[in-house]
């Protein structure tokens, strides 16, 4: 028995819609609901024209809305609920979760939405709410965080003794034909971007100006790329659980024309989240106008391309890793292990392109890992805190196989 209900129905929701599909053994009733019902219909359409048969219910729901979500989680009843909205409702979607009764999983954490700032302590301050509750909740169970922390803890689990360095590496080198383009929701994608650089080294963070850090990296089937050193939310996590790391850093690589775009969406101050006036004309055609609150950089997401309609003419791939020094039997011992993902071949199976994929996929893992028992312990959990080998061989049979360089040049 496998009652989940997913929120959201957007490029990450769409991959994990249709993985759960593929597993109907594991989730035997599925609900899709999400700001807007007629995504969600035409997901379940996408899903049927593909030619699975599953009965899919579908909802409207606003998930910054306590008592709706309530609402909706009384009638439905799920037993677990997947959060594939944006990271501002993570804390709103817990609620509800601990009101009605219901586990949790997501694939972000939690930001306030006028603050460009993310960390674990919202969604950790949950821990004894949930174990009182006797709930479950497992917090970023996407590639990375995700897949990166199930790396990791599979590396500390088999190959090392102790783990002294740690470099999670995220290669996009897809090419989707577009100008600019974001490959997730553009708005968290921009802010995440913007913010300033931190790494933990010898037991403290130490924060950089944004992107002032790179270097070329080497990553499998693809060549070296310029990959720059960013501030990612399962360090946080990483450092906590495996005490003996002295440094842990976040490389992602961009392209010179995305930076360049960047540059100049944040000189033109569409990168802005704070709420400027604007005078607008009416929707009525009335030909009145009214002054109007809008937030830039939501503005900008309402013009740039939606990341849903990139996977038709992307190719190339990405390939997302963590490459890790330490001890194994005294000896110093180097290990990479990571994944690479073609745009075509998500988009071949469900529309979506690469980055979606590598998110949606592990979040349905984590979810199966919940109805199998696997993962189910009330409180509050990062991914490493679970048994990675369940999860890791899933990873090889729901499209996302994983491989392993021993003793090779890190480069880091
Ligand atoms: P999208 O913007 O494509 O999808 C978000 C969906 O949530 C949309 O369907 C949207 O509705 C819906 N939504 C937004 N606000 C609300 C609300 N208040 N109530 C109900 N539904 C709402 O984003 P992505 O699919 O690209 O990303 C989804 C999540 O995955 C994000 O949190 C992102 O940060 C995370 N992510 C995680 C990664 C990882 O590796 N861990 C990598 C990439 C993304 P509408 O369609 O009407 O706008």
């Amino acid at each position: 028995m496998g009652k989940v209900l997913m929120i959201g129905a957007g490029g990450v929701a769409t991959v994990a819609a249709f993985k759960i599909v593929q597993n109907q053994d594991v989730f035997t009733e599925f609900m899709i609901a999400s700001r807007r019902k007629e995504k969600c219909d035409a997901l379940v359409k996408a899903i049927h024209d593909k030619g699975y048969k599953a009965d899919i219910k579908t909802a409207q729901v606003d998930a910054d809305n306590v008592e709706q979500l309530k609402e909706l989680f009384n009638s439905f009843k799920p037993e677990l609920v997947i959060n594939l909205a944006l990271p501002y409702q993570d804390l709103t979607i817990m609620d509800a979760c601990l009101a009605c009764g219901c586990n949790y999983l997501d694939t972000a954490n939690y930001e306030p939405k006028d603050e460009a700032h993310f960390e674990y302590s919202w969604q950790w301050a949950y821990k004894d709410k949930f174990e009182k509750a006797g709930l479950t909740a497992i917090l970023g169970c996407g590639f990375d965080p995700g897949v990166s922390q199930a790396f990791t803890a599979y590396a500390a689990k088999h190959h090392f003794d102790e783990i002294h360095y740690l470099d999670i590496v995220d290669c996009n080198a897809g090419n989707h034909h577009k100008a600019f383009a974001t490959n997730f929701n553009p708005e968290i994608n921009i802010r995440e971007i913007t913010q300033k650089g931190l790494y933990y080294e010898d037991g403290k963070w130490i924060e950089t100006e944004p992107l002032a850090i790179h270097q070329d990296l080497t990553y499998p089937n693809i060549g070296p790329r310029d990959s720059y050193l960013m501030h990612h939310e399962e360090l946080e996590s990483l450092v906590k659980n495996y005490p003996t790391i002295k440094r842990a850093r976040f490389w992602m690589t961009f392209g010179q024309q995305y930076l360049t775009y960047l540059d100049c969406i944040q000189n033109l101050g569409m990168s802005r989240i704070d709420e400027i006036e604007y005078e607008a004309p009416l929707a009525d055609g009335s030909g009145k106008s009214a002054k109007v609150k809008i937030v830039p950089l939501q503005f900008l997401k309402a013009v740039l391309p939606n990341p849903q309609d990139l996977g038709e003419n992307y190719d190339g791939e990405t390939s997302i890793g963590c490459r890790i020094r330490g001890i194994k039997d005294g000896k110093e011992q180097t290990y990479y292990v990571y994944n690479n993902c073609k745009h075509q071949d998500a988009y071949n199976e469900t529309g979506m392109q690469g980055v979606s994929y590598t998110t949606g996929v592990p979040a349905m893992i984590g979810a199966m890992m919940f109805f199998k028992g696997l993962w189910r312990k009330p409180g509050v959990w990062n991914l490493e805190d679970f048994d990675p080998d369940p999860f890791m061989e899933q990873l090889n049979k729901q499209g996302l196989p994983w491989h392993e360089v021993f003793g090779g040049d890190l480069e880091l």
